[in-house]
């Protein structure tokens, strides 16, 4: 496969890094990490994975994801550069490539006077990722705003859908296999300077609660409740946020080899510098047990862990 791509001059590298590419910076490598310039590029592998039974995968910004330690298999595509990291604006529609930082996306809304999209001012990663994941918080998901998304499938085809063909839910979408390659969002009207006041608010916040200078994923586990922000009756434990559920069952602080569970966000897994992806399963799986055991309550990870092989 890697003789192919090259022949087709599209770049690709075998055996890359690439824990080291995610938030965590530590795990695993990409036994052929394919980075398409173009649209095309990126439907050419996408079918060449398919009709040769590749494994194939896509990477976004890395910041909802853990790579143990090992290999994973087939093509792990990474669509940046500029046919993937477009802006444009037309009226109160902004459509952007799947490459495009979260935070290039804030910005360029705020200074267009486009209000919609301070719900995800300080999460990272990609509007790919972001839609996979329907990211978002207390305020609203990502997906909320979707006018559209170009989609392309396992048979190299694109297709534009409205969000409903998404099945966006609380932190998840189910896309069938299909990358996302652009997104068009639409957004209101308003002055920039309290688009601007509204996002700062919310970065404050975030900053304030969560351990965001730290190696991590964000928010280990989904709440079990199913809502972003859940007030939670005192009495029933399946209602509760997951991070209150992890303190609760005494988890602040629990750390196996290099990870940790945040002192600050109970629902943050956080690694050492130079630390071990299998060290941060390792915590997830600890707490998950102990909330399992002390509440009945099964917590089920937001983060997404990719399957590896063994290195050779
Ligand atoms: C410090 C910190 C704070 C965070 N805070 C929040 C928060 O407040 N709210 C929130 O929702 N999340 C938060 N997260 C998690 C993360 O920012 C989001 O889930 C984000 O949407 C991940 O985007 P990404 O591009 O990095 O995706 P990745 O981590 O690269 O990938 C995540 C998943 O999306 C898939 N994917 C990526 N790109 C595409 C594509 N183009 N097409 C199809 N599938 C794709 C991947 O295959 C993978 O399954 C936080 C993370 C960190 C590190």
């Amino acid at each position: 496969m890697l003789g192919d791509l090259i022949a087709a001059g599209i770049p690709a590298e075998a055996d890359a890094p690439l824990g080291a590419r995610t938030w965590y910076r530590c795990g695993g490598r990409a036994e052929l990490l394919v980075k398409p310039r173009t649209v095309d590029e990126a439907a050419e592998i996408r079918r060449r994975s398919a009709d040769s039974g590749t494994p194939f995968r896509v990477l976004g910004g890395g910041a909802n994801l853990l790579v143990p330690e090992g290999v994973v298999p087939g093509i792990t595509a990474r669509l940046a550069g500029p046919a993937f990291e477009g802006v444009r604006l037309e009226a109160q529609r902004l459509e952007a490539g799947a490459g495009v930082d979260l935070y290039a996306l804030v910005t360029a809304a705020t200074r267009a006077g486009l209000a919609g999209l301070a719900r995800v001012a300080g999460v990272p990663g990609t509007v790919g990722g972001g839609i996979a994941m329907n990211a978002g918080g207390a305020h609203g998901a990502l997906g909320d705003r979707l006018a559209s998304a170009t989609l392309l499938d396992a048979a190299g085809r694109l297709e534009r859908v409205p969000p409903s063909a998404l099945r966006l839910g609380y932190r998840t979408s189910e896309l069938g296999g299909r990358l996302v390659v652009a997104a068009a969002f639409l957004l209101e009207p308003e002055d920039p300077a309290s688009i601007r006041a509204r996002v700062r608010e919310r970065l404050a916040l975030k900053k304030a609660e969560q351990p965001l200078a730290a190696k991590s994923a964000g928010c280990a586990f989904r709440n079990p409740s199913g809502a972003s922000a859940s007030v939670g009756d005192p009495q029933d434990p399946g209602s509760w946020a997951a991070g209150k559920l992890i303190d609760a069952a005494g988890c602040k602080g629990l750390r196996i080899g290099s990870a940790r569970v945040s002192e600050r966000h109970a629902n943050f897994v956080t690694v050492d510098a130079g630390g071990r992806a299998a060290d941060v399963l390792a915590v997830m799986d600890e707490a998950a047990r102990r909330v399992a055991d002390r509440f009945g309550v099964a917590l089920e990870r937001e983060v997404a862990v990719w399957t590896t092989r063994p290195s050779p």
